[in-house]
């Protein structure tokens, strides 16, 4: 089966690795070309030069992109793959996107005989590397058993999540509660910091009790209190999937207040903190406004 893999960036990188094998034949293509040549130089994947080269004849093709709007770039931008796209083959947007845009590109594509399904992945770099990302998909049955066997490749938990866009909702709310976490345990360890109770002994406690989530469990363990913050998941990308978040609550009227705040938090981390750093550096921020530091 011949894919075509186009964003080899921190996740997708991952995500194209597993694809690498039989039965299946890659090729990538990324903006910045030295990525591509370094992952072509540790795997066997052939490198594409432009967007169009990398699907010509491709039964399906990959984007993990930051945001819709660069999926909308790659197809009809310079040496877009729109024309290049064989008919009867499958995208399969592994971007975390929004609804509306995904929406949209799948209607083009369907007068093209192209299949669309919107794919985002969940549990992170370690998740990817491991090979069982959780995939929520939206989309049509038809479409999706074309890709069944390179979604297995990567995925463990996958999971329809309904149309087009449907994955892409779900993805942007799941991150959404991610972002809520992070800054609701950044504040309550601030403020217990403040109070005098240490941040190991607090995080002892909330851990065995109802307050504890992946971020009190996984998140500030091992990337707050070491002071390490690896950089795995952009910060600037979690502001834009909340942001998605919030569009889907504004487009639907649905009364989100707290996802609203957060969102504003979070909006303002990133402006503090630039576009380069991982999301549970957002703690940074809480720490300066409470003149503390979690460790
Ligand atoms: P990165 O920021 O690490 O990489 C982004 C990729 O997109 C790079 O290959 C980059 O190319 C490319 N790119 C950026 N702008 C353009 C453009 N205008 N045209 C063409 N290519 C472009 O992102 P991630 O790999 O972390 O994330 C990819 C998607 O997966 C996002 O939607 C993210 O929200 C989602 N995701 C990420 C997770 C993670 O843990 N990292 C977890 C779950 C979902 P270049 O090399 O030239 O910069």
């Amino acid at each position: 089966m011949r894919i075509a893999f186009l964003g080899l960036g921190d996740i997708g990188s991952l995500i194209a690795s597993h694809l690498d094998r039989d039965p299946f034949a890659l090729t990538v293509w990324n903006r910045t070309e030295a990525k591509a040549r370094d992952f072509a130089a540790s795997h066997r994947a052939a490198v594409a030069a432009t967007p169009a080269d990398a699907v010509r004849g491709a039964e399906v093709v990959i984007t993990c992109l930051p945001s819709s709007a660069e999926v909308e770039a790659v197809l009809h931008g310079e040496h877009g793959m729109l024309d290049a796209l064989e008919k009867g083959a499958v995208l399969l947007d592994c971007t975390s996107g929004d609804p509306p845009t995904s929406r949209s590109i799948a209607a083009e594509l369907a007068r093209r005989g192209v299949g669309f399904i919107d794919a985002p992945v969940s549990g992170g770099t370690t998740a990817a590397k491991a090979g069982s990302l959780t995939v929520m998909w939206g989309g049509e049955e038809k479409d999706f058993a074309r890709v069944r066997t390179v979604v297995e490749a990567f995925g463990k938990k996958i999971v329809h999540a309904g149309p087009v866009g449907a994955g892409d909702a779900l993805k942007a709310v799941n991150n959404a509660l991610l972002a809520v976490h992070i800054l609701s345990a950044g504040e309550g360890l601030a403020l217990l910091v403040k109070a005098g109770v240490d941040a190991k002994t607090a995080l002892e406690v909330i851990n065995a009790s109802s307050g504890r989530s992946n971020t009190s469990e996984n998140l500030i363990p091992q990337r707050v209190l070491t002071r390490a913050f690896p950089r795995t998941f952009r910060l600037a990308l979690l502001d834009k999937d909340i942001g998605i978040a919030e569009v889907l609550a504004d487009e639907l009227g649905a009364k989100t207040p707290v996802l609203s705040l957060a969102a504003r938090r979070l909006h303002q981390a990133r402006e503090i903190l630039g576009e380069e750093v991982d999301h549970v550096e957002a703690v940074k921020m809480i720490e300066v406004e409470n003149g503390v530091e979690i460790r």
